[in-house]
């Protein structure tokens, strides 16, 4: 759907082909497809520029690490400080604190306060066996206060019986000391939103805390929310004071940025993240996987660190040149499967590049999957020397030996061997055209 910022800095990283430092130019061209790609996420334009100067800072100058491409290496640099700026794992809701623990749901009209307030009222019930009271503190819409208790009728929770002309204020109170005379564990409070940030609003909600004292004021945001995101996040933190975000609807077209405009205006942790409109579509918040979101580029930079692990250049290097004369032979074979093995097998290397993870189940049908890989291995190691280098001797009394020696059959042995032969032919017929390594080189 988004065109990734990988296949954007395509052009960009093959035209890069110095080795050592990045320089100047090199991280300047990238950045300004990393500018492009953030705007398109979302990202608010100051937190745009405030990032794209930390990246710069770091990346003129970086090493770049052995069989990486410069531009792959500003990619890595890119999604590691998005990493770092969208803060730690499993930043969980705080409930160490004197029952009954309040939480103030604050945020705009529609940004999913009530059924974020239900959501995490069920998931405390549920997986923390926590007794909890919730109270709609929306007195502007009527249909609020019955919205919430119909959603506690759904999921099991108490909610606060609603007293007719009591103002927010008064609600709160009543919900606080509800919470304590009942023995709840937690209060929720789902304030009143607007469907702007105003004066009133503020006022409102700086109140409630006063009277509620609550351990978490928790800001929801839909992630669709752009360059307002910044104004939101800094007026409700400056105002209430806001001590974590929630993100509203993970599941849609959104990518993203507003957790990373709103974090770093507010320094606060995105909690938890909306995901449905089911009671059960919340979750916890992984960094990695918005920045991946973000800069919408699959699990490529795993690719790059898995590779930069695994594969040795010189011996890279050394290969494809043997694919480039043709001479292919089963200990080249039996070097890549170990090597493919090593990147976690097919459907690890598939998975990790972006767009094919759903190629994964064909794999699978086709058998080309992980203990394949352990077979073909076994067979080539029961083989003579002689034999690897020239698997056209192999007679069917050999095969059969080889076969019982391998705990496999004679057909395998023919499904590799006739593999193998697809292998070097292709490869013969790219190194004819000077090309060399082509697609299996690729993956390594
Ligand atoms: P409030 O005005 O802030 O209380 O917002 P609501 O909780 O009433 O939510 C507004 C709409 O957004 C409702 O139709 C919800 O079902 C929907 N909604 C809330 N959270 C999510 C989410 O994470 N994903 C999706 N797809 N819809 C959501």
């Amino acid at each position: 759907m988004f065109e990734s910022l990988q296949e954007r800095l395509g052009s960009i990283l093959n035209g890069l082909t110095g080795r050592g430092a990045l320089s100047e130019a090199d991280v300047s061209a990238a950045l300004r497809e990393v500018r492009r790609a953030l705007i398109e996420a979302d990202v608010a334009l100051e937190v745009v520029r405030s990032f794209t100067d930390r990246v710069r800072e770091k990346a003129v100058g970086a090493e770049v690490l052995k069989s990486i491409k410069p531009g792959q290496m500003v990619v890595k640099i890119v999604h590691d400080e998005l990493v770092a700026m969208l803060g730690s794992d499993g930043e969980v809701i705080d409930l160490n604190a004197p029952a009954p623990v309040v939480i103030m749901m604050v945020g705009l009209q529609g940004s999913g306060k009530t059924t974020t307030s239900g959501k995490i009222a069920k998931r405390l019930s549920e997986r923390q066996g926590k007794k909890v009271l919730m109270a709609s503190l929306d007195t502007r819409r009527p249909a609020a206060q019955e919205q919430l208790r119909q959603i506690g009728e759904q999921t099991g929770i108490a909610t606060l019986p609603v007293v007719a002309g009591q103002s927010p204020v008064e609600i709160a109170k009543r919900a606080v000391q509800a919470g304590r005379l009942g023995g709840h564990d937690v209060v929720i409070l789902d304030t009143a939103g607007r469907t702007h940030i105003d004066e009133p609003l503020m006022i409102e909600m700086a109140d409630i805390r006063k009277v509620s004292d609550p351990h978490e004021i928790l800001l929801v945001a839909d992630s669709l929310t752009g360059q307002d995101a910044v104004n939101l996040a800094r007026s409700f933190d400056e105002r209430v004071g806001v001590t974590g975000l929630v993100l509203t609807r993970m599941d849609g077209d959104g990518r993203g940025g507003a957790a990373l405009s709103m974090r770093a205006v507010t320094g606060k942790p995105v909690k938890l993240i909306g995901t449905g409109e089911k009671m059960d579509a919340l979750e916890e918040f992984h960094p990695k996987r918005i920045a991946d979101r973000i800069l919408g580029m699959g699990d490529i930079v795993s690719l790059v660190e898995k590779a930069a692990e695994t594969i040795d250049a010189e011996k890279a290097a050394a290969m494809a040149k043997k694919m480039q004369s043709g001479k292919f032979d089963l200990n080249d074979l039996s070097d890549q499967l170990r090597q493919m093995q090593k990147m976690g097998g097919m459907g690890g290397i598939m998975g990790l590049m972006p767009g094919m993870g759903k190629m994964k189940d064909q794999i699978a049908a086709a058998g080309l999957d992980d203990k394949m890989f352990g077979r073909q291995l076994a067979i080539i190691s029961s083989m003579t020397k002689k034999e690897r280098a020239n698997p056209d001797i192999l007679k069917h009394s050999r095969k059969k030996r080889i076969a019982a020696g391998s705990g496999t059959n004679a057909a395998e042995i023919n499904k590799l061997l006739k593999m193998h032969r697809q292998m070097a032919d292709m490869m013969k017929a790219m190194g004819g055209k000077g090309k060399g390594g082509g697609a299996m080189r690729g993956l390594m």
